[in-house]
């Protein structure tokens, strides 16, 4: 075994060097006595040297390394601060890499300490600007004791020889958050991220760093090296941005990788991208699991939900790290199942984004109307929402909403110093267009997406609201008798939310072929994610795919009780001056769901008017078509 270990002056490569030589039994050499004495005569006097009085001497190490590969291997400690000077060492693939690396306060210390060596204090300065982020081996800290220094480094040697049992590309807030939570849980894991230079240097390698706990983890921002490090069939993960990132990865990796091997894009891809890639690599003889993951940061690290879908086979080869790694539902089981072919992971991981759109939105409806409509303190809103949250209208979001509330900033309200201009990354849309393309009403959501929209025309809200002279009025009357009314208003709009939501999976299921199981879809969704709630483990129990959503025992006596309340709510606050998008639509889609003779026989009646479309009529049930000739002319 040939090891290089690396460091800036007085960061302890010789002590570890020593100990790394004798631990593994192979001789020490000291890149300093490789000096010419040219080099050495310069360094004593204080001048740092150029890259030109390095090359003989790296060439001499290059040399020796190779001579004692061919005697059994070797330890040297060699600064090589830059990349250039490391490629030049890497003289064969057995070569391992230890950087030493620490806070420059320390260094400083340990260098002043030191004495009998010829390199002076003063130049650690000129070290540590020359000094590069390594692109292979591992960083270790020198802030513990010698040994315990020692110890990391052997742990460290010994990983490079050992495969990993998954790979995960992407050290972002997902990617870190879901590596650390496989890691916790016994799965040994290999990060990758990209390298850009000047930009994004070992940001895998700092994970690494900043969680030493974690042994059974590895770091590479060489691609290729990544691959190697992984136990075959690999199984890879992929946490990036959705989009032409995917493919370009894909590009990557699939010329690398071996039939057999499982790829899994975590992120929200769009389905149909999904479907196509799902084809793409089972061409290749490859896995592709397009894989749904909710519950934002926290959830990733401590058990998200996980939504799994494309190739069954691949599924089977993660299936026991996803289920260590997700939340857990009441009854202890994983919040994470196969879902169906193709892209329908990412599909319900869409129309999960999209039920979370409107959620928030009616939250924030609901929390805007009671502060600026009822007079409410942002702290009577949140005792409003905790005081439901400890009942059946559970949920995260609601339990979110009643925190932010309270939270202060100097003495104030963090939320009235946020910019009212609501972001989006696509979820929501999409799943519009995909609602338009499967002829599914779904108005309600889509009206959480357009709401987002019309909070970023803010500078057009600002005049208009001048123009307009549009202002909230107080309501008149109290909110104790309202507070009931409220309520069900709430829940019956969140009910409509969902039930939107779920009739487009099952549309979509049906059309594709995707066989979704419903229940089972509700039951992952239980915990982990951001949608949790309640409501959900109503559906969970109680949904059947004969059974329509609104006829769900306990939702269909919500539906009837809270219908007339949503409507008063509504008319309430439009009549206030509050705009309330999601409740409005959520009624209005309601009523016309439940209407038995529907205001369509006028549009018919004009459709055949102008356009001779033809019309059925009510009094002959073979269907027929009838055309009148409206007028005389
Ligand atoms: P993030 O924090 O922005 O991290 C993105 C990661 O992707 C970074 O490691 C970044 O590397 C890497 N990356 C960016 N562009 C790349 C490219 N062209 N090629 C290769 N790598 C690239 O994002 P995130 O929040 O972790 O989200 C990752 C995915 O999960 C997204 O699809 C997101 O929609 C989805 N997701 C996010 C959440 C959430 O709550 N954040 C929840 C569920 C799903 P650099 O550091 O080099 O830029």
């Amino acid at each position: 075994m040939l090891v290089v270990v690396t460091g800036v002056s007085g960061t302890g490569k010789t002590t570890l060097g020593l100990g790394l030589s004798q631990a593994l039994g192979i001789p020490f050499l000291d890149a300093d006595d490789f000096h010419p004495p040219a080099n050495i005569e310069k360094m004593s006097s204080g001048e740092p040297l150029t890259d030109a009085d390095r090359q003989p001497w790296l060439a001499s190490l290059a040399a020796k390394l190779l001579e004692m590969e061919g005697k059994g291997g070797a330890v040297l400690a060699c600064s090589a601060l830059k990349n250039a000077y490391r490629e030049q060492l890497q003289v064969s693939e057995s070569l391992r890499w230890i950087h030493l690396v620490g806070d420059r306060d320390l260094i400083w210390q340990r260098m002043l300490a030191r004495q009998n060596h010829y390199m002076k204090a003063r130049l650690l300065d000129s070290q540590l600007a020359i000094w590069e982020q390594p692109r292979v081996g591992h960083l270790v800290a020198i802030s513990g004791t010698p040994a315990q220094v020692l110890e990391v480094s052997l742990h460290y040697l010994k990983m490079q020889d050992m495969k990993m049992n998954m790979g995960v590309i992407g050290m972002g807030v997902m990617g870190k958050s879901l590596a650390l939570n496989l890691a916790e849980n016994g799965v040994s894991v290999s990060l990758y991220n990209r390298f850009v230079a000047g930009k994004e240097e070992g940001i895998a390698q700092k994970v690494l760093l900043e969680n030493p706990e974690f042994t059974q983890m590895a770091a590479f921002e060489d691609l290729a090296a990544f691959v190697a490090s992984l136990a075959t069939p690999r199984r890879i993960l992929m946490m990036i941005p959705a989009g032409a990132a995917i493919d370009a990865q894909l590009d990557a990796l699939i010329p690398i990788l071996e039939k057999d091997d499982l790829v899994i894009d975590g992120g929200n891809s769009f389905y149909l991208d999904s479907d196509r890639r799902v084809n793409r690599l089972k061409e290749v003889g490859m896995h592709f699991l397009p894989m749904g993951v909710s519950g934002g940061e926290e959830g990733a690290r401590k058990g998200p939900s996980i939504m799994p879908g494309g190739n069954a086979e691949g599924y089977a080869m993660v299936a026991d790290f996803l289920g260590r790694i997700s939340a857990k539902d009441k009854d202890g089981k994983p919040c994470v199942t196969y879902v169906g072919p193709g892209g329908s992971g990412h599909f319900i991981k869409m129309v999960h984004n999209s039920i979370e759109y409107g959620e928030m939105q009616v939250l924030a409806e609901l929390v805007h109307f009671l502060r600026f409509g009822f007079g409410c303190t942002a702290a009577q809103v949140s005792a409003i929402l905790s005081d439901w949250g400890k009942g059946e209208l559970k949920s995260f979001l609601l339990e979110i909403t009643a925190d932010l509330l309270l939270f202060k900033e100097g003495g104030e309200l963090l939320l009235d110093k946020i910019l009212d201009q609501a972001g989006q990354k696509g979820t929501g849309a999409w799943s519009l267009t995909t609602a338009l393309e499967y002829g599914i009403p779904y108005s309600p959501l889509a009206e959480a997406v357009n709401a987002r929209g019309v909070s970023g025309e803010k500078a057009m809200r600002l005049s208009f609201s001048k123009t307009f002279q549009h202002e909230f009025q107080k309501v008149e009357g109290s909110l104790e008798a309202w507070l009931p009314k409220i309520k069900e208003a709430y829940a019956l709009a969140r009910i409509i939310n969902h039930e939107v939501g779920f009739r487009l999976m099952k549309m979509v299921s049906d059309t594709k072929g995707w066989g979704l199981n419903f229940n089972e879809i509700a039951r992952i969704w239980t915990n982990g994610c951001i949608i949790r709630s309640g409501l959900m483990e109503r559906i969970s129990a109680n949904y059947a795919d004969q059974v329509a959503f609104f006829e769900i025992p306990g939702v269909k006596e919500q539906v009837i009780s809270g219908r007339k309340a949503l409507a008063e709510l509504v008319g309430l606050g439009v009549t206030n001056g509050f705009a309330l998008p999601v409740m409005s639509a959520g009624i209005n889609y309601l009523l016309g769901r439940i209407t038995a003779d529907s205001s369509a026989s006028v549009i018919q009646a004009q459709r055949d008017y102008f356009g001779a479309h033809t019309y059925q009529r009510k009094d002959d049930p073979s269907g027929k078509f009838y055309h009148t000739q409206w007028t005389n002319s």
